[in-house]
């Protein structure tokens, strides 16, 4: 089975194609699609052409099905859904909201976390996650 992600919310497919797609709204109130390489660790991304983003810029990032937000609502800029992966073990993906920064964590059912990317150490405590 190919690996599905979905909304923390409403669990609607976020994902199509090598994608995984997220609605984006920025401070300046732009608002757009933003793709994501559906590989976890693979930060090639891409974004609607309305949103215009600055390295380093947090934007707010919502479900496209649902609307609500992914936003984590504990500290930092990070963002929350679910993977469904092909042993159909589910489990949290966690990803950076600022643009440009490449972190990701994996969180299992048993609540053990991988990382992937880089400059992860500002994120020393995973207490925030849970
Ligand atoms: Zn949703």
């Amino acid at each position: 089975m190919k690996v599905t992600y979905l909304c923390p919310h409403c669990r609607g497919a976020i994902n199509a194609g090598n994608n995984i797609i997220l609605s984006a709204k920025t401070r300046t109130k732009q608002v757009g699609l933003f793709l994501l390489h559906e590989e976890i660790g693979n930060y090639t991304s891409d974004l609607s052409s309305t949103l215009i983003v600055e390295k380093g810029e947090v934007v707010d990032l919502f479900c496209p099905v649902c609307h609500e937000s992914l936003n984590l609502s504990k500290k930092d800029a990070l963002a929350k859904f679910i993977m469904i992966d092909d042993n159909c073990n589910e489990c949290f993906i966690i990803i950076s909201r600022k643009y440009g920064e490449k972190i990701t964590f994996k969180v299992d059912e048993n609540k053990h976390v991988k990382t992937y990317g880089e400059k992860i150490s500002r994120f020393i405590d995973p207490e925030w996650f849970l």
